[in-house]
């Protein structure tokens, strides 16, 4: 029997986030997060899913190698090591593929050397990416190993919207315009919005919201994305935890000129220090909740900003769509805030959404509309899924070979 385990690695700066899936049901047989690699005590904690019960540990982990062989060995104590005949594919999440990678990618030296070649469009995460990929490739260099990338999905948008209105050379020299992130994410809640209409992907039209720490939204037509609010780098767009989003540009001239900040200074500010955090000192929507109800004013006005913003960019997806089947919330502050759901909703009726206030107070982890029946525009809860849409690209390309 062909073997049918996939391993999604998602490599950070300092940590490494993997499940290990079983792609005959989709199921997860192992989860697992390595937290402070290269600090003074690094952290793992590892979940075997036939007992559920999580083993957890700190200790010194070096780098990103040490963290894999970590990761290898809590594996091999459940039966499920690295070099089990039944591990067709390692897929890795990678976050910037730029213009190159339109689709997941079989890795080879090649491909490895571009998205290298792309750390400049994203420093803070290409090159952790790589680290993991090579200490993979290391580990198996027999096994297929696939690039899933966050801007993928986004590379199917129109010139009109990827573009930024800047001199077209200069633009191109430097490889600036609209590249998108979330990209697995809104692929992912895409699909599982147009089934949970009984639809297929091509025939409808949806709006996704991923609303989590970092958030974008994007609009999908027919299965493919027309455009989406993160841009050269996720800092574009929404109001998020502690990225500001969309502002003018301007602002960073005068911090400069004005306020005499270096450029690593307002590049953390913004991406930092900025959104709900820069704006009330919290970036927990439920923390900003509770402090909202006990009548805080800079609590309320962050939400009201957050609110503005979101509500700005639906109605603009409206009009970019021109029908709309259905809008999506997904991720942590999506899945979970029923406030903030039904204030970005409220007052849209008038274009065709609308939330009922039951269905919208329901908590589930299944994919759900809370809009009421006869809606124009249904309202769908759908929880996102990265790793197991990572996992399905990767099988989808090399396991039914391996
Ligand atoms: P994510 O980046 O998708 O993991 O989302 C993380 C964010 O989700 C957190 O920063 C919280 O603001 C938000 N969140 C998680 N659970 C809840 C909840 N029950 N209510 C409101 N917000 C939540």
């Amino acid at each position: 029997m062909s073997p049918t385990r996939v391993l999604v690695l998602n490599s950070g700066s300092s940590s490494v986030k993997y499940q290990l899936l079983d792609m005959r049901d989709s199921s997860r047989l192992a989860v697992g997060l390595v937290e402070r690699i290269g600090e003074r005590s690094a952290r793992l904690k590892h979940t075997p899913l036939a007992t559920g019960e999580a083993r957890e540990w700190s200790a010194p982990i070096a780098d990103h190698d040490a963290a894999l062989k970590a990761v290898a060995e809590e594996l091999a104590k459940d039966g499920l090591g690295l070099d089990s005949p039944e591990l067709a594919a390692i897929g890795h999440r990678v976050v910037h593929g730029g213009l190159a990678f339109t689709r997941p990618t079989v890795i080879d030296d090649a491909v490895l050397a571009e998205i290298e070649r792309l750390i400049p469009l994203a420093p803070l995460h290409n090159p952790a990416n790589v680290t993991g990929i090579r200490t993979a490739r290391a580990m198996r260099p027999d096994l297929p190993q696939v690039a899933v990338f966050d801007t993928a999905f986004h590379t199917t948008m129109p010139e009109s919207a990827a573009r930024y209105a800047i001199d077209v050379q200069t633009a191109d020299e430097y490889r600036i315009r609209r590249y998108g992130f979330h990209g697995t994410s809104h692929a992912y809640v895409s699909r599982a919005t147009a089934k949970l209409l009984g639809k297929a992907p091509e025939d409808v039209n949806v709006i996704v919201l991923h609303l989590g720490n970092g958030a974008s939204a994007a609009a999908v037509r027919g299965g493919k994305c027309v455009d989406t609010s993160m841009g050269l780098t996720p800092l574009e767009g929404l109001v998020m935890g502690t990225r500001s989003g969309d502002m003018d540009p301007a602002v960073i001239f005068h911090l400069k000129r004005v306020g005499g900040m270096s450029t690593d200074e307002i590049d953390t500010l913004l991406n930092k220090k900025s959104g709900l955090i820069g704006l009330c000192g919290e970036n927990d929507m439920r923390e900003i909740r509770r402090r909202i109800d006990e009548g805080d004013e800079q609590a309320r006005l962050a939400f009201d900003i957050y609110l503005h913003r979101l509500k700005k960019y639906i109605g603009a997806y409206i009009a970019v769509l021109g029908t709309v089947d259905a809008i999506a919330f997904t991720a942590g502050v999506g899945e979970n805030a029923a406030e903030v759901r039904e204030a970005a909703i409220a007052g849209l009726e008038g274009l065709g959404p609308a939330v009922d206030a039951g269905l919208n107070a329901v908590r589930s982890d299944e994919p759900r509309l809370i809009s009421p029946a006869g809606a124009r525009v249904a309202v769908a809860v759908v929880p996102t899924d990265e790793e197991l849409e990572i996992a399905t690209q990767t099988y989808a390309l090399v396991g039914k070979n391996s």
